[in-house]
C-alpha cells in the first residue's frame, strides 16, 4: 500500500511558493498579504489558524490576523469590509465554523470574490460548476493535487465521497466530475441520509471521507486495490488526532491511502497559500 504523503509533498509546494514570493519581493518591493479573521476562541480553530499563520510566514507572506469576540457578529462584518478595501491584503479567509447562530452564508457573501482565498464565496463556488474556474477551495485542491502527484488516475474512475459540506464534499464532487484535467470521474456523493453507505463504498475505485466520525470506515468495506483519501480530523479523548478511516488492516486491501495526520491536512494549508499567491499575481498583473 502506497502512503500518499501530504506532509512531504506540501513541503515541496511551500518551497516553490517561497521562491515565487521572493521573486515578487525583489521585482515589486512587496509580498502577498494574507488576511485571517476568526471569531471566538475554540481550541481547534486556534490550532488551525496558528498553523496557517506559521506556514504563511515561513514562505514570506505578510499576515494580517484579527481574532474577534464571539459576541459581536457586526464586528466581523466590519472587519470583512475593512479587509476588502485593504491595499496590502491580496486574499483573506474567515475561519469556519463561526459561533453558533451566526449567518455564515451572509458573511461569506460579503467577501470580495477577488480576495476570496478559501474560494467559499458563492460566485467562486458557482464557477466550479463551469469548466473554466480558476480558484478551487483549498481542501478539494489539495486532494486533487495529491492524486495527480502520485499519478493516481481519476478520469473514468468511480469516486465515492462521504460528506457533502460546502468546504469539502460538494466542491470536491464538482472538481472531480468536471470536464478538465484532474476531472472526468464518475462521482457518487454520500451523506447522512444515505441508507447503507457501504453499498457504494465497496464499489469505489477512490473513496474520500469527510464525515468527521473517528474510524467510521473499516478495511473490509473497501474494494481490493482501492485508493482511500481520509479528510477527517477527529480528536480522541486524550488528544490523539485520528481520521475517519480505521487504519487497521488497510495495507492488505488498499493500493494507496492518505494518513491522518500528514495526508490531506498539510495539503489544505499549502493550497490556501497557493490561492493567496494566485490572487496577488492576478492583482499585480491587472495593474500593469
Ligand atoms: P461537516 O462536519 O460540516 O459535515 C459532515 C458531513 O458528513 C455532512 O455532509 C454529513 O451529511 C456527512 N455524514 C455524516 N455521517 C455520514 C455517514 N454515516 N455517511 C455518509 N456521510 C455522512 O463536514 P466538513 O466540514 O467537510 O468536515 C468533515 C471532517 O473533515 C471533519 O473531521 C473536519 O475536521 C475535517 N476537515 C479536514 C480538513 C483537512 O484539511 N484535512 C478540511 C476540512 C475539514
Amino acid at each position: 500500500m502506497k502512503r500518499l504523503d501530504g506532509k512531504r509533498f506540501a513541503g515541496i509546494i511551500l518551497n516553490d511558493l517561497a521562491r515565487r514570493v521572493e521573486h515578487w519581493r525583489q521585482i515589486k518591493g512587496r509580498v502577498p498579504g494574507l488576511g485571517i479573521l476568526r471569531a471566538g476562541d475554540d481550541p481547534a480553530g486556534r490550532m488551525y489558524v496558528e498553523n496557517k499563520i506559521k506556514r504563511a510566514e515561513q514562505i514570506g507572506l505578510k499576515v494580517f490576523y484579527r481574532n474577534l469576540s464571539e459576541n459581536d457578529e457586526q464586528a466581523l462584518v466590519r472587519a470583512v469590509e475593512d479587509f476588502n478595501g485593504h491595499p496590502d491584503i491580496d486574499g483573506f479567509i474567515v475561519q469556519l465554523p463561526l459561533p453558533a447562530g451566526w449567518n455564515t452564508r451572509s458573511i461569506l457573501e460579503k467577501i470580495d470574490p477577488a480576495k476570496d482565498a478559501d474560494g467559499f464565496h458563492p460566485l467562486n463556488l458557482g464557477r466550479l460548476l463551469t469548466d473554466d474556474f480558476d480558484l478551487m477551495p483549498a481542501t478539494p485542491a489539495g486532494i486533487s493535487e495529491l492524486l495527480r502527484h502520485y499519478k493516481i488516475p481519476v478520469a473514468g474512475k468511480h469516486v465515492v465521497i462521504a460528506g457533502r459540506s460546502r468546504i469539502v464534499g460538494r466542491p470536491l464532487a464538482a472538481v472531480l466530475a468536471g470536464r478538465h484535467p484532474g476531472g472526468n470521474a464518475t462521482v457518487t456523493l454520500l451523506h447522512s441520509h444515505t441508507p447503507e453507505p457501504e453499498e457504494y463504498i465497496h464499489r469505489a475505485d477512490i473513496f474520500v471521507s469527510a464525515v468527521g466520525i473517528p474510524h467510521r470506515w473499516k478495511a473490509e468495506m473497501f474494494k481490493p486495490g482501492a485508493v482511500a483519501v481520509d479528510v477527517g480530523i477527529n480528536t480522541l479523548p486524550g488528544g490523539k488526532i485520528t481520521g475517519d478511516i480505521d487504519p487497521q488492516g488497510l495495507e492488505k486491501v488498499l493500493s494507496a491511502y492518505t494518513p491522518v495526520p500528514g495526508g490531506v491536512g498539510p495539503m489544505t494549508v499549502a493550497m490556501l497559500l497557493r490561492n493567496t499567491l494566485y490572487l496577488f499575481e492576478k492583482r499585480v498583473a491587472g495593474k500593469e
